[in-house]
Formats: structure tokens, sequence, C-alpha cells
């Protein structure tokens, strides 16, 4: 095991210098430094204008050189056409213009000779929140390479060199950046002590997977490992409130880090030696992307850990899973990966039909590793694994796709969410994660770990590209028996894993009980929205027979009363036996105080302006009494420990 340790860095305090005014000037690239790479030159155009100018220089270009924009970024599986922010582009050779010819919308050939140094000039718009993207206004300039920076066809494999010009080149603007410093882990070749200045990586798919994050953000250091094995992670926090527990989150972070390092390496040298955590802190947002050296996370403030609380929100459990998450892909994605993704493909979409083992192993992990840093309790994990099972088993989809399918159609299903989704597949992130619990415990049953396979493929493989088989060959190795039926069923199948006998075998007791109102109707409410809004409808259910459709607003309700014979009016017409009484409903779960025991209600219901009446065929006594729901708890203690703790 590991020492932990924590170095005693301070907050930064900014420096407060009288700013300098100086003379607008014309962009300089660096010098050439190596003729056979490449170089970028990267100013803040305009922070207010949210634009970046690159200069490219290429001292050895081929003829008619071709330029090949990125249109998506590795890790998140959907072509975005970054070169949408591309524009004034132009290129220059012998200090003259040269003509480009645009071959398509994110690749071009520029008319230059290959004896002479090449400049490229063009300007990009950067104002994409997300963790995918790149952002420069006047608090804060972020990028993935992948917006950046053109692959220069022939220099892909050359090494890549990034020079980072802190002054906006329009020179009233230059107080703006006064303060920041510069957060990345691409390698340092001559920067000053804030970090401005030039980086290198050894290849254009290492440079585009090595975000940078220039602010004057909340940072701090610690360590993993000890002398020759010790592991340097900073964590960087760019928009954190003044309640931030950074002392906390500090600790937390570092515990996780040494149990994924622990879980990989035991006493072994890590793969890694530095480590980035650059977390921007927002009102309302969500997400992480893995890296090799670095992740780059996206959470709400109100996720983070406060000075005036000591109590454990699940929000902030929520924030820690996602640490893990994308901690732990350091390993599983980006070092073991599919075959299919040895070298990736900027400018088209990489297949591969494995996520359910990367994303989807990895989110069984990232929970999982939480339980064993101790950062949460048994009936916590027993939480959120109930609930993993519950998204899984309330998926229609899960019929039609099985997770291998699932993850190849990744860039236009999962990727591309819509009304109909839940209904056609299955996300490879919790049926993966699912599919992973069901190998772990069922591995446990023949004196094996998925843990045991996990650390075999990262070794036998030496860390690098893997297919199914491999997988396949490592479980058979490490159980003596064989796996395909187990394969064919849990990834190529669309049955359900038996999840809740291996559960039992391992001294958890699983009980049932109702589900809940939505899944019992069929339907998905949008809770981002005031009132009952249908953001679901799901294949088979009652709301699908009843007639409502995705983007219904369901205002109330009519219920038919079935009185006592002696209670009835005398005006009653002879054929009605019932009166019906209506009700407006705010929210779905106030259904439950207006059903009686009739075997139907009347939903009220919005439909372009319409009002449509829709008949439901539901009892509330017989739907409470269908338990399809499950809850988890511990049965056996010492046999749930084994698992719960990682003892093989
Ligand atoms: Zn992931």
């Amino acid at each position: 095991m590991s020492k932990l340790q924590v170095s005693k860095t301070k907050l930064s305090k900014p420096k407060i210098s009288k700013p300098k005014v100086s003379k607008p000037s014309k962009p300089k690239h660096s010098s050439a430094l190596l003729v056979s790479g490449v170089l970028y030159d990267v100013f803040l155009l305009n922070p207010l204008a949210h634009t970046f100018k690159i200069l490219l220089t290429l001292d050895n270009p081929c003829a008619d050189q071709e330029l090949n924009f990125p249109e998506w970024i590795a890790g998140s599986y959907m072509l975005r056409d970054f070169s949408k922010n591309l524009h004034n582009l132009g290129a220059k050779q012998n200090n003259k213009n040269i003509p480009l010819t645009q071959l398509s919308k994110a690749s071009w050939r520029v008319h230059c000779k290959s004896s002479a140094q090449l400049t490229i000039e063009y300007d990009i718009y950067a104002h994409d929140p997300s963790v995918r993207g790149a952002w420069l206004d006047d608090t804060r300039a972020f990028f993935n390479g992948t917006s950046l920076f053109f692959e220069c066809a022939g220099f892909a494999d050359k090494p890549h060199f990034v020079k980072l010009h802190k002054d906006p080149i329009l020179p009233q603007l230059a107080p703006t950046t006064q303060d920041w410093s510069v957060f990345t882990s691409l390698k340092e070749v001559t920067i000053s002590s804030t970090g401005w200045g030039l980086y290198s990586a050894d290849t254009f798919e290492d440079l585009v997977d090595t975000p940078v994050l220039m602010s004057q953000a909340w940072h701090e250091e610690f360590e993993v490992g000890v002398g020759a094995n010790a592991v340097k992670h900073r964590l960087v926090l760019n928009g954190a409130p003044p309640s931030f527990d950074g002392a906390k989150l500090l600790a937390d972070t570092q515990l996780i880090c040494k149990t994924i390092i622990d879980f990989w390496h035991s006493k072994s040298k890590p793969v890694i030696k530095n480590y980035l955590f650059i977390v921007n802190v927002v009102q309302d947002g969500y997400g992480g992307l893995e890296h090799k050296t670095s992740t780059v996370l996206q959470c709400k403030r109100s996720d983070l850990p406060s000075i005036h609380k000591s109590a454990q929100t699940d929000a902030y459990i929520g924030l820690l899973g996602l640490i893990s998450h994308e901690y732990f892909h350091t390993w599983n994605v980006k070092r073991l990966r599919p075959t299919e993704f040895e070298r990736y493909r900027f400018n088209v979409e990489n297949y591969t039909e494995m996520l359910w083992f990367f994303e989807g192993f990895t989110s069984y992990y990232d929970d999982l590793l939480l339980r064993r840093a101790q950062l949460i309790n048994d009936q916590s994990y027993l939480k959120i694994i109930t609930k993993n099972i519950q998204q899984v088993l309330q998926t229609p989809g899960r019929r039609i796709q099985s997770v291998a399918q699932a993850s190849y159609d990744a860039w236009i299903k999962y990727y591309k969410q819509d009304e109909n989704t839940p209904n056609i597949t299955v996300s490879y992130y919790t049926k993966g994660a699912l599919i992973a619990l069901c190998f772990d415990l069922k591995l446990r049953a023949h004196n094996s770990s998925l843990d045991a396979v996990m650390k075999e493929l990262f070794k036998r493989f030496a860390g690098g590209p893997i297919c199914e088989s491999d997988f396949k060959t490592v479980l058979e190795d490490l159980s003596q028996r064989a796996w395909d039926k187990e394969l064919l069923e849990w990834v190529h199948g669309v049955e359900d894993p038996p999840y809740a006998a291996l559960l039992q075998n391992q001294g958890i007791k699983v009980e049932y009980s109702a589900e809940p109102l939505q899944q019992q109707l069929g339907m998905r409410t949008d809770d981002t929205k005031p009132g009952v809004h249908i953001k679901f409808v799901l294949s088979g259910g009652l709301a699908e027979q009843a007639g409502f459709v995705p983007g219904d607003e369901w205002i109330g309700v009519e219920v038919p009363h079935l009185d006592a014979p002696n209670k009835r009016s005398k005006l009653s017409k002879p054929a009605s036996h019932h009166q019906k009484s209506s009700w407006r409903i705010n929210k779905l779960d106030e259904l439950s105080l207006f059903l009686g025991e009739s075997k139907y209600f009347d939903a009220l219901v919005c439909r372009d302006q319409k009002l449509l009446l829709l008949r439901v065929q539901f009892n509330m006594r017989l739907a409470l009494a269908n338990k399809k729901g499950i809850s988890l708890c511990i049965k056996d203690a010492s046999q749930a420990k084994r698992w719960l703790e990682g003892k093989e």
C-alpha cells in the first residue's frame, strides 16, 4: 500500500501590479523550433469577442499541404463540426499570401511549395461552456486542442509545440489576463512562473488529448505514493463559491486517487507521474471528459462541499463518483482501449462494440471504489446500485438492442437522444455496469474476481488495445471455465442478467416493492418544468395504450366514483351508477390522492393548445400489489464484505 502525502501548498494570492500600456501589435509567431514539427502560437485575440487567434507554422510543409480540422473529440462519440467556429483563414509563404482550396467542411489544401516555411493564420470563436470545446471570456480561457488546431497531413506523429501568449492582442484588454495562470499537463519547454510560454506533445493525438485552462483559479496539489512511485496531482477549480470547502474536496480526491492507483498497481510503479483535474464550476451543468494525464469536469456550485455543512449530500457523492469515473478511465479507455481506437481518426466516426466494457465497467468501479475508499457506506453503495438496476429494468429498449449494438450506435443513439430513445436502445453505461456486477459476482463464485481480470488485462496487453476475445481469454484463464454463454446472453443478448440470484449468493438480500407511479403508467415526466409534462412514453405501457404522446401537458383527472346503491341520487340517470369528480394535478404523485377503486380514470391533457380526454385503464390497488421494484440490503455481512472491500 502506498503512503498518502498531502503537500502543504497554500491558496495562490493574485499579484497586483499596474497594467502595461502598449500599442496594438500584429501577432508574431515564435521562432520555429523543430524543422520536422508543427508549432501553434495561441493568442487571446479578444476575450470580449470570445476569439482566439492561431498561427500555425510548418518549417517543412508538404507541397500542396493538406489541413484537416478535427470533427469530434475522443471520449464523446458525436461529430461536432468544430470547424464551424473557424474564420479568417489565410496562408503565407515567403511573405506572400498564397491560395487555399476548401475540400470539405473541415479540410483545405494550401497551394504551397515544400521548400519554404509555411504560416497559416486563423481565428476561432470560443464560447462553448462544456468540457468538450473551447471558451474565452474575461474570466477564463480554456480549450481542447480539437477545437483549436488543424491536423497537418503527414505530421500526425511528429512533435507538436504550443506557445501560449498571455496578453490579448488588443492592449486595452491586457489587465483582463494579468493574474491568470496556465494549467495543463502538456510537456513544459520554456515557461514563466505562472505557466505562460512554450509546451510540447509527442504527437497530434497527445496534443489534442491535453486540455489547457488559463485563469485565476483555485488550485492545490497532493501526492499519492512515495519515492519513485509518487504521483503528483493538481486540483484546479474555476468558479468555486466562497463557501467551498477546498480542504475536504482535496482530501477526498486524494483518497479516490490512492484507492484507484492501488487497484491497478498494488505496490508497483504507477503508469502516470503527473495528473491534472480541471473543474469548471457553474450554476447548472454536469459532465466529465477523460484524458491520458488529465480530466476536465463540470459541476454545480451546489454540488461542492461547503464549510457551513458537515453532512455529505447526494450531490457531493455524485461529484465524487464523477471524479472516480474519469480518473479510472486513465487506465480503462485511455490506455486499455478498444483496438478500433488504437489510432483515432478525427474526421469520421470511430466505431466500437465495446463501450459496455470501457464505459460500463468504469461506471461499475467508480461507485464501488468510493465504497472501498470508505467515502460512502454499504447502505449508500447498495442504494446506488439499486438505482442503476432500476434504470436498466425501466428501459424497454433493453429488449431491442444489446449493449454491444448500443455501443456501436453511440454516435446516433446515446449521443443523439430524443423522445423515443428509451424504447429503442439501452445505456451501455447502466447496463454495462450491471454486466460488470454480474461478471464480478459470478467470478467470485469461481475463485476469481473482476478486479483480477482487469489487472491481468492491463498487465497482459501492456495497457494497450484489446478486443472482446482478449477479455474472454483472461476470464477463462483466471476462472478455469468457459464464458461464451454469459458473453452471448449478457453482452450480445437482450435478456436481463441474473443480478438477483448473484447478489443473493453474495450475502445481499433482494426485496421487492411496488414500482414508482411513472413506471406503472409507462411514462417519464420532465422534472425541469412546473406541472406534469410528458417527456417519454414507454413502449407497451399504459400511457401508450391511452394515447399519450411526448410533449403532452397533463392538466387534470376525471375520476369515477363507485357509489353504494342506497346513496345514489334519485336524479341519477337510470343507466349511470356513478358520478365523476374532476381534479387539477400539479405533480404526478398527486394522482394517488384522487384515485379510488375504479379500474380507469380520464386524463385531461393539453396538446397543441387543444384539450383532450384520454382514458387510462389503471387501478391503484392492483398497481400497488404489483411488486416489480427492488431494494437491496446486507443479509450476510461477512460474505458481502469480501466483495465490497475488494478481497479476492
Ligand atoms: Zn466515462
